[in-house]
């Protein structure tokens, strides 16, 4: 039977609730139990899909292909799980399918009303979630933070499920922040006391307290969240800002949570084993070769569109046993090829985005790397502006460009599948989720991966356009990644390039920090090269 642990969060957003979750996630699978996670989002859209990333930063995409809350690359990423569908709940999930069974007649005539319609539709979610993979625990994270109106129904729901699952079967986490007074030098933890009564006023009593800080938090401090809160002594738990987001696992487990979680559940668990994990810190947080990769993208005023790129160029660096420099540049910014920024750097990334906006900027990035032989990793619409420049380069003519971003095109050479263009409608129309691709053996994608086929998980609506393979191979262009049909471009790269290679895919999802991803780490891999072998990508500044 599954055991739930519910969190949710206090004071202010951005205290790291999600990065907890996972870290709880983590801790308890080095118990060899097995876990699942879910986030119920409290705002009305129905996924954020269509959302702007600078509203919500990343989409995270999962196997199955839902557009999830950004906070599930974290999930998957700490504990090496796959999520699903069901995994992503938002209030427009909850209330369009309440509303679509009141239209239906399903529910007989009667009033429809928040409690219980809506709160049973939530449970039925969190039950639906646990009964997919069945874990050993299911831990539910509550978007926002408490006192926020769009989230009452939720933590109505999440107190409710206690007395139908059982005492021992339902624990709560809250997560809030104690600010720190400069003058008087002090923590103070009356907005966590606030937070708390807030909880108890719905009806929920925290098992545990986790305390987001920037300093140390002292034994007083401990004591007083325990005795105003209500909470046991050793059940307020520190969190103190660590260097790397990785390391809050072993906080916690050092802290003791692990086995006070285990014993509160009665549950029967095999020794911790965070040894390797440990190990992997430990490597993170040690001072090594430094090396700087050139981030060109439409969004990096914002740094969480990008979270799961940032993270698998991560992981990869420390494959290499290399310290990563991102340098964020702004697409926008790039008005000639000979950008001083990207002249400083050992690699260039193009990552995803949606939108003419910047596109120039981009294509001038993939010039410079091509010309100057400066590794270059594209994702989605990187391979779209790589196939973009090479194009026009072949072609000898400007113009050749994307028909979402030139529909007149006279080279159109990433463009609409002929079925996709009857479409119209901007949520749930695009290549969403896992697809297989097979490898061209001999390439640079094929010794990446040491596989003929992989599995990447997709989000874009145009494609390589197939008319113009014969012309680009010819000036060569490598296919070296198609749709098992041969129909579907997944990955190209250059002939005579020390590494210049972009995915249709976007496997920044699939990438881990005890498990990185092939093509990061081989991308990596060569900027490490450029690193070590001199200057061939640092050219004088004219
Ligand atoms: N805008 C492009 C498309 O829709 C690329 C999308 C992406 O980079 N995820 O195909």
């Amino acid at each position: 039977m599954t055991k739930y642990i519910f969190v949710t969060g206090g004071v202010v957003s951005s205290v790291g609730k999600g990065i907890s979750v996972a870290s709880i996630g983590r801790i308890l699978k080095s118990r060899n139990l097995t876990i699942s996670v879910q986030k119920l989002d409290p705002y009305l859209n129905v996924d954020p899909g269509t959302m702007s990333p600078y509203q919500h930063g990343e989409v995270f995409v999962t196997q199955d292909g839902a557009e999830t809350d950004l906070d599930l690359g974290h999930y998957e990423r700490f504990i090496n799980i796959e999520l699903t569908k069901a995994s992503n709940v938002t209030s427009g999930q909850v209330y369009s399918s309440v509303i679509r069974q009141e239209r239906k007649g399903d529910f007989l005539g009667g009033t429809i009303q928040v409690v219980p319609h809506v709160t049973n539709e939530i449970k039925r979610r969190i039950r639906n979630a646990a009964t997919i993979s069945n874990p050993d625990v299911l831990i539910v994270e509550v978007g926002g933070t408490v006192g926020d109106i769009e989230g009452e129904p939720f933590l109505e729901a999440i107190r409710q499920m206690r007395n139908d699952e059982g005492h021992d079967n339902v624990l709560y986490v809250h997560v809030t922040f104690l600010p720190y007074i400069a003058a008087t030098e002090e923590l103070k933890t009356k907005p966590t006391q606030h937070s708390v009564k807030e909880l108890r006023r719905i009806g929920i009593q925290p098992d545990f307290i986790l305390c987001r800080s920037d300093r140390e938090v002292s034994q007083e401090i401990k004591d007083k969240i325990s005795l105003f809160c209500d909470v046991a002594k050793d059940a307020v738990i520190p969190l103190v800002t660590s260097s790397t987001i990785y390391e809050v696992p072993l906080l916690l487990e050092d802290s003791g949570l692990g086995d006070l979680i285990i014993n509160r559940f009665h549950l029967l668990s095999q020794k911790t084993n965070l040894e390797a994990w440990r190990k992997m810190v430990y490597n993170l947080q040690t001072p090594k070769d430094k090396l700087t990769i050139g981030l060109v993208g439409k969004y990096v005023g914002l740094r969480d569109a990008y979270y799961s790129v940032r993270e698998a160029l991560c992981h990869a660096a420390l494959a290499h046993n290399c310290i990563l420099h991102i340098e964020w540049i702004s697409s926008e910014d790039i008005q000639e090829e000979q950008d001083e920024r990207l002249r400083q750097v050992q690699g260039i990334i193009l990552p995803g985005g949606f939108g003419s906006r910047g596109i120039e900027g981009m294509v001038k990035a993939a010039k410079f790397a091509r010309e100057n032989k400066i590794p270059y990793f594209g994702l989605c619409l990187g391979l779209h502006t790589m196939v973009i420049e090479f194009s026009r380069y072949v072609f000898g003519s400007q113009n050749a460009n994307s028909t979402e971003f030139d529909p007149e095109t006279p080279y159109p050479v990433i463009d609409l599948l002929p079925e996709q263009k009857a479409v119209d409608q901007k949520g749930g129309t695009m290549r969403l989720g896992t697809y297989p691709c097979k490898l061209m053996q001999a390439t640079k994608a094929a010794e990446a991966y040491g596989k003929d086929m992989v599995y990447e998980r997709h989000r874009h609506r145009f494609e390589f356009n197939n008319n113009f393979r014969q012309q680009l191979q010819n000036a060569g262009m490598v296919l070296s990644g198609l749709s098992p049909d041969d129909k579907l471009v997944e990955i190209v790269e250059l002939q005579n390039h020390p590494w210049m290679l972009s995915c249709q895919f976007h496997p920044e999802f699939k990438s881990h920090p005890n498990d990185p991803h092939p093509l990061f780490v081989a991308f990596i891999g060569q900027a490490k090269k450029t690193l070590i072998e001199g200057s061939q990508t640092i050219l004088p500044i004219k």
